[in-house]
């Protein structure tokens, strides 16, 4: 349903995505997880055709984004991270006006809006101005006017940020509910929200995909290999070789310092290596200044993205 092939984008000479390729199947509902600024909003205002690539392509029901912008842009929901909204105007009559700016036809206006606005839980605002709503109502209004035309694809690119725990779960619910008959492709930069709402995930990080999977194959993935992170003082060219021939031991990367030698060590996870590599070092003549395992996660990878440029909303959840 959704297809970019190696899509790359310059915003004059930085770079904001490199290479992004993926394929979305009808249907799914995937996430598209990344700290802030890793390039979502950039991939995905292509996928939308609100500005082209500097290379590469991408195809949403078959439809070219060069070729065929207009029809794609009818096929697509879109929620775009700052809803452009009229304050000056009520829900209904904003719907109102989406409505004829999408294309529907004035016989099926008003069932339409009725539909969105009971879809979004807008009936009791219908009649309020949009510029005297809380922050998650004037999110639901931006949801309800990405499903006018009833669009079989949805783009929602981070549908909760800043809003309060309450407005986060009652907006998440309203995305359940719409995944039942739809493909969708979700923006967050919040591990949890991706896991609940979605079966597959793309993670993005500094402008290239880094990982495509499922919440659960990404974290079993993750822990094939357990990591042991140790320091030792003197020559360690021949613990390393050692370290390097024992059973177990999938990868061995050293970094040498002023007298000291830094080993990250890749061992199989259902063997606790500690002790042998201890022993070893002993042997070898070595001092042990520290010894320990790192434990990853998909969250600790994740987390580790995201506190690099946290935001208020980061901690969420
Ligand atoms: P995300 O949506 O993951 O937060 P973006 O796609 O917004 O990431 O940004 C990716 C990179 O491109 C960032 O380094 C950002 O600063 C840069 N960027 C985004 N929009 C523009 C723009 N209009 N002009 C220049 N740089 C931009």
């Amino acid at each position: 349903m959704i297809e970019a092939e190696g899509l790359t984008k310059f915003y004059g000479p930085r770079g904001a995505i490199r290479d992004v390729s993926f394929e979305i199947d009808k249907g799914e509902v995937v996430g598209f997880l990344g700290p802030n600024g890793a390039g979502k909003s950039t991939t995905i205002r292509i996928l939308t055709c609100y500005m082209p690539p500097s290379s590469g392509t991408a195809r949403v029901d078959g439809l070219d984004i060069m070729e065929e912008s207009l029809r794609i842009r009818q096929k697509i929901g879109y929620l775009p991270e700052t809803v452009p909204l009229y304050n000056e105007l009520t829900v209904s009559r904003f719907l109102r006006f989406a409505a004829g700016a999408k294309g529907v036809e004035a016989k099926r206006m008003s069932s339409e809006v009725s539909r969105v606005t009971s879809a979004c839980g807008l009936e009791k605002v219908a009649g309020r101005m949009i510029g005297h709503l809380s922050k998650g109502f004037r999110q639901r209004v931006g949801l309800a006017q990405a499903l006018l035309n009833n669009p079989s694809v949805l783009i929602l690119d981070e549908p909760t940020i800043g809003l309060d725990p309450s407005q986060i779960i009652e907006i998440r619910r309203i995305i359940e509910e719409l995944s039942q008959d739809r493909t969708i492709l979700l923006s967050s930069h919040i591990l949890p929200e991706v896991a609940q709402l979605c079966r597959r995930v793309i993670i993005i990080n500094k402008g290239e995909i880094v990982a495509t999977d499922s919440p659960e194959n990404l974290t079993s993935q993750l822990q094939k290999t357990s990591t042991i992170v140790l320091e030792v003082s003197g020559p360690s060219a021949e613990f390393a070789q050692a370290v390097e021939n024992m059973d177990a031991i999938q990868k061995v990367s050293v970094v040498s310092l002023s007298g000291t030698s830094k080993f990250t060590i890749e061992t199989d996870p259902s063997m606790d290596m500690r002790s042998d590599i201890a022993a070893l070092a002993m042997q070898k003549g070595c001092g042990l200044l520290e010894l320990r395992t790192m434990q990853l996660s998909l969250e600790d990878i994740f987390m580790q993205l995201v506190t690099e440029e946290s935001t208020p909303q980061g901690g969420e959840s």
